[in-house]
């Protein structure tokens, strides 16, 4: 094989100049029913679908073209510290749960195309559900279980499902945290009725049924057929995954079967360099989409032995916990968001911990999700001596941007700060608001020229024109990626973070907007803005800038500990929204707007220019006053 520089860019020029041959020549990797007579199509948006007429079943992919070669080996390790229970699922066990899941869908009435939302903590009857789901085309949307049933009750309103999965609980550390009567609450706000709720009753807290609705995971299960593969078209959606946006409504990005099962084969082997029978562990969660693409689809389809992992980095029950996961297991390869290493790093800071495994079968390690600090980038280096990979995705492409190529000879060599390079199929170029390249190493834009490779999200559930409004308006020609940052001079991409009202908490996307339309229904609050602020932890945190109602007498800290309390209940306790400050007015442009994009420059004492709508300059140096005074900055 040549070696890493020709490599890469042999690769990269080749799906450069001939995407359509690039694309049509690893769909040729994958198990197809019938192979696509249309490599990419072109949709009037200026957004493009590839492999539209393929046919092929995604647990098909995952679970049954392995039955013959490697039935016996272990599909999913489910490690939960969190309830004392440890399973090794084999591919051909999987395979019988799945499909006689699937049957009692089907047995329920959901039929190809029809929607069901998986409300679950990490048990592997999470994945069984959204397996089965893929087996008979029904689309999955699974909603992560640390929102509140407010944000459930909106993405059941716009999936409609005709069936809700959950189980009776979640536990965090050592608390259980009851699911059911989230999902009742969620219900009851929805305007939408599911047919049922599936609940999957755990050993440490039973649910209430309700008789009239509430079906029990197993007993329903009970004399069904298992369901064999339906075909669905490369363009069917598998899924449904809902992230934030810069309004206040989550916007359910729609990913296809075809683009995203030959996207995932060609970032296994390629990004994340592995083999079938490796073992891989994607260190997060299911409501997240390295959930769907590398805890449950990705490996399973690369017949590698994933971990399913219910527990935390400390205190399960320490900070060794996810050194003992990969000395246990023998993992190969893992990925995780940095915040998790920030934690275990606060707890264990000579990662003493991990001294007492065996860690020799760790190859690489891959962060993504936030930004990855120099200081825990030189931690885990220092520690654990195996390359540490930062490269760079979002919820809309389903799979990496920029990586450094590890299934081929040499992969790029890392640069502290960079997430690497563009992966084959991405044309990623940095512009200036007025959509013109800008020269390298100068911040700007980040946006991929069109067209997106495959598995690239191109709908919006329901909204196909917010897709366009979201992605594609902005700079026409390109894709808007949201994200702000540089290329130097070779090519290597530099993410600085949001151009948008989007915060990252502990590498959990959240949007500020949603946040703000809770602090404002409080009945003494006249305005408010909720801007990220720099946390050492968590990367980001959330923290409202509140203007009150004229005649309104209360505490600031009556008032805080009332806005904390409704976001937890609200949006739920992932926004870690724990900060409001009272300011006497917010700085706005003449036409009534505020500009948030400077309250986030101040915020992260950056320097601003004074843009030249704003209506009142003052406001600005009161603000920055309040951010010291409050210790915000
Ligand atoms: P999500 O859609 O929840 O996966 O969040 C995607 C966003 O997370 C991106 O738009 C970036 O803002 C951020 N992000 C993801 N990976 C990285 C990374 N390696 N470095 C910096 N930010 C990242």
């Amino acid at each position: 094989m040549a070696n890493q520089q020709s490599d890469y860019a042999v690769q990269y020029q080749a799906a450069q100049q001939n995407p359509e041959a690039y694309w049509a020549e690893q769909a040729g990797n994958i198990n197809w029913f019938s192979p696509p007579q249309t490599t990419l199509e072109a949709l009037p948006n200026g957004s493009h679908r590839w492999y539209p007429d393929g046919e092929l079943n995604s647990c098909y992919l995952a679970l049954d073209q392995h039955l013959a070669t490697r039935g016996d080996q272990v599909a999913l390790y489910y490690d939960s510290p969190a309830s004392g229970v440890k399973q090794a699922i084999s591919f051909r066990e999987l395979h019988e749960q799945v499909a006689r899941f699937a049957g009692t869908l089907k047995g329920l009435g959901v039929t190809k195309g029809d929607t069901v939302v998986i409300y679950m903590p990490m048990i592997p009857e999470a994945a069984v559900a959204m397996l089965a789901c893929a087996r008979i085309g029904a689309v999955h949307s699974v909603v992560f279980g640390g929102f509140a049933p407010n944000e459930l009750a909106i993405r059941i309103d716009d999936a409609r499902p005709k069936l809700i999965l959950t189980a009776s609980c979640g536990i965090e550390f050592e608390k259980l945290i009851a699911y059911k009567p989230l999902v009742d609450k969620a219900v009851d706000l929805a305007t939408h009725k599911p047919l049922h709720t599936l609940v999957c009753q755990r050993p440490m807290l039973q649910a209430d049924m309700d008789p009239a609705r509430d079906l029990d995971w197993y007993d329903c299960q009970q004399g069904a057929e298992p369901a064999d593969c339906v075909p669905v078209q490369g363009k069917d959606p598998l899924y449904i995954l809902y992230t934030s946006g810069t309004t206040g409504a989550p916007k359910g990005i729609v990913r296809d079967n075809g683009g995203h099962a030959v996207a995932l084969n060609y970032a296994l082997h390629n990004v994340y360099g592995m083999q079938a029978g490796d073992v891989w562990w994607g260190a997060s969660d299911i409501g997240w989409v390295v959930g769907h693409s590398f805890i449950v689809y990705g490996p399973l389809m690369g017949g590698c032995s994933a971990i399913f992992y219910e527990g935390k980095p400390i205190r399960t029950p320490d900070a060794g916990a996810f050194w003992r996961v990969i000395s246990e297991y023998g993992v190969n390869a893992m990925f995780c968001a940095p915040t998790a290493f920030r934690a275990i790093r606060k707890e264990d800071s000579d990662g003493t911990l991990s001294k007492q495994y065996d860690l020799s079968s760790l190859k690489r390690l891959f962060v993504a999700g936030e930004k990855l600090d120099s200081s825990t980038y030189h931690w885990l280096d220092d520690l654990l001596g195996v390359p540490v990979i930062d490269h760079w995705w979002q919820t809309e492409t389903g799979w990496p941007m920029t990586s450094p190529m590890m299934g081929w000879d040499n992969p790029s060599a890392s640069r502290l700060g960079s997430t690497n390079k563009p992966i084959p199929g991405y044309d990623i170029q940095v512009v200036d608001g007025a959509g013109q390249p800008v020269e390298a190493n100068e911040t700007g834009n980040i946006v991929v020229s069109l067209p997106m490779p495959p598995g690239v999200a191109w709908d919006i559930w329901n909204q196909p024109q917010r897709f366009t409004d979201s992605y594609l308006t902005a700079f026409p020609g390109f894709y808007h990626t949201g994200d702000g940052g540089f290329k130097d001079d070779e090519g290597y991409v530099y993410i600085t973070g949001r151009t948008d009202d989007v915060i990252n908490v502990s590498g959990h996307r959240l949007s500020t907007g949603e946040m703000e339309e809770v602090v404002s229904a409080h009945p003494a609050v006249a305005e408010c803005a909720v801007i990220g602020m720099q946390d050492s932890l968590k990367g980001q945190l959330p923290v409202g800038l509140v203007v009150l109602k004229g005649d309104v007498d209360i505490d600031p800290d009556v008032l805080e500990a009332e806005l904390v309390q409704m976001v937890r209940e609200q949006v739920g306790a992932l926004a870690c929204f724990r900060k409001a400050v009272v300011v006497q007015r917010l700085p706005k442009t003449r036409s009534g707007k505020i500009l948030r994009a400077i309250l986030r420059k101040i915020a992260a004492n950056q320097d601003y220019k004074m843009p030249s709508t704003i209506d009142d300059e003052s406001i600005l140096g009161e603000i920055t006053d309040i951010m010291h005074r409050s210790g915000m900055i």
